[in-house]
């Protein structure tokens, strides 16, 4: 790992065991570095707070326009918004030529309203009311049709619109693959038996798929299947001009492959118990918190591979086409774009003399469909060090499990009321995807930088 001192001391307050030491971009460290600015946003916006800096977003979407470029491929990068609601990022990824891929149609009217022009937008809502729908194709926003029923109620909105859609067919793939099953799209056998020539009102200007997972060679083999569905729907006379391989672009939380291993070889040894997770929670679904490829990296090596049919690779099979490669990534383009801040409200004991450290948040402020955040926090000293200290992060719900993370957390210099947690990284899906407001407890506001220092984001602003 790359080793800095003063990151290392910083990071040396808080960790589990064995510990999953965070990367830290230079803006964290800084902001960690300075427990009175720390303190100082708690103090105004409450606890927990989400602080998001969406400064390294363009790098991050950059990576894939240019591993495109070195294949030949243009590619086209569309922040998948779900994975964080602040509009601060929506205008990065707008100011640095990005497109947006909304899934509701607050997420579409919102986008729309700061200025992000509908041939920018894709709409890969799960459910598409007619009004989403509407909205959709007046503002020229091509979405992404989920089988032929939905194109069906797409062509009459359109028409009674006076307007033409634009749409993208989702495509599932097939079995042969040997993909998991998806409730996503449809076969491109389906696609074929629409009559494309006789659709009215609609235009197909590409062809979509979202895999589960990170693999590049299932996206290899589901964009083999679309390419002949291209082929066919130009021969009908549509102007396809990209294949959006949709989002599942690797990043990695931590900087060092050994720390990943040494922790799952601990998990694994037969004799792990509660000094590493809560009541030993096995952890069994958890994202790859350390992976390798990651974003330019691994399009590379997507692109570079060879298509099922034998006619070349990935980037020929486009290239050839002249269609350009469009990605939804979420997660990756947030990597080191944001953190969340909480107070430790105090530190007891669990009847069996457990540690434990209450946080003023709730768990679902860091989740994910992960079973645990596998990043160490960081811990923002208020007070003087004191003893050693080791328990869990507990939470605001009156639940029992509820856990801010399920490892136990280590304090060589002790923890107190007052102090300040980070969790850091949690730009992509931690803060949002599955946060509530339950026993009435307000949703965490958001930061950005301002002119003037952070400042509330504007969807935590009264329009
Ligand atoms: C969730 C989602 C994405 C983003 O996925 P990431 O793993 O965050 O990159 C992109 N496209 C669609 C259709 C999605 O549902």
């Amino acid at each position: 790992m790359n080793h800095h001192p003063a990151r290392d001391r910083l990071r040396a307050g808080v960790h589990g065991r064995p510990p999953l030491p965070a990367r830290l971009e230079h803006w964290m460290f800084a902001l960690l570095s300075d427990p009175d600015a720390c303190e100082a946003l708690l103090a105004e916006h409450g606890s927990p707070v989400n602080v998001i800096e969406p400064g390294k977003l363009p790098r991050n979407a950059a990576e894939l326009v240019d591993a495109g470029a070195r294949h030949g491929v243009e590619v086209g990068v569309f922040f998948a918004r779900k994975a964080n609601k602040a509009l601060a990022l929506v205008r990065a990824a707008s100011d640095a030529g990005h497109g947006v891929d909304v899934a509701s149609e607050s997420e579409l009217r919102q986008v729309l309203d700061a200025g992000v022009p509908g041939e920018r937008v894709i709409l890969s809502a799960a459910i598409k009311p007619d009004a989403l729908l509407e909205l959709a194709v007046r503002s020229g926003t091509t979405v992404s049709v989920d089988g032929p029923a939905e194109l069906e109620r797409v062509a009459a909105v359109a028409s009674s619109a006076e307007a033409v859609a634009r749409v993208a067919p989702r495509v599932a793939p097939s079995p042969a693959t040997g993909l998991p099953p998806t409730r996503f799209g449809v076969l491109t056998s389906a696609w074929a038996q629409v009559d494309w020539a006789r659709v009215p009102a609609v235009q197909v200007v590409g062809v979509h798929a979202h895999l589960h997972g990170y693999a590049a060679a299932d996206r290899v083999a589901v964009l083999g299947e679309c390419l002949p569905l291209v082929d066919a729907l130009r021969a009908a006379g549509h102007p396809v001009g990209f294949v959006d391989l949709g989002g599942g672009v690797p990043m990695s939380y931590l900087a060092d492959r050994a720390v990943w291993h040494g922790f799952w070889a601990a998990m694994t040894s037969g004799n792990r118990d509660e000094a590493i997770t809560w009541k030993d929670h096995p952890l069994g679904t958890v994202y790859p918190y350390w992976q390798e490829p990651v974003r330019g990296g691994w399009l590379d090596g997507l692109l570079a591979l060879p298509l099922a049919d034998g006619s070349g690779t990935a980037a020929s099979g486009l290239a050839s086409r002249g269609l350009r490669l469009h990605l939804e990534p979420g997660r990756s383009l947030l990597d080191g774009c944001g953190l969340t801040l909480a107070r430790v409200a105090f530190t007891k004991e669990r009847s069996d003399g457990v540690g434990l450290v209450g946080l003023e948040m709730n768990r679902t402020q860091c989740r994910s469909t992960s079973d645990d955040f596998l990043v160490d926090p960081v811990l923002v000293r208020r007070g003087a060090a004191g003893d050693a200290y080791d328990g869990f992060l507990v939470g605001a719900y009156c639940i029992e499990d509820e856990l801010i993370l399920r490892r136990r957390m280590w304090f060589p210099e002790g923890v107190a009321a007052g102090d300040i947690i980070a969790l850091p990284n949690t730009g992509g899906y931690l803060m949002h995807i599955l946060e509530s407001a339950s026993h009435q407890i307000p949703l965490a506001r958001n930061v950005v930088p301002g002119p003037d220092g952070w400042e509330l984001d504007a969807i935590d602003r009264p329009a």
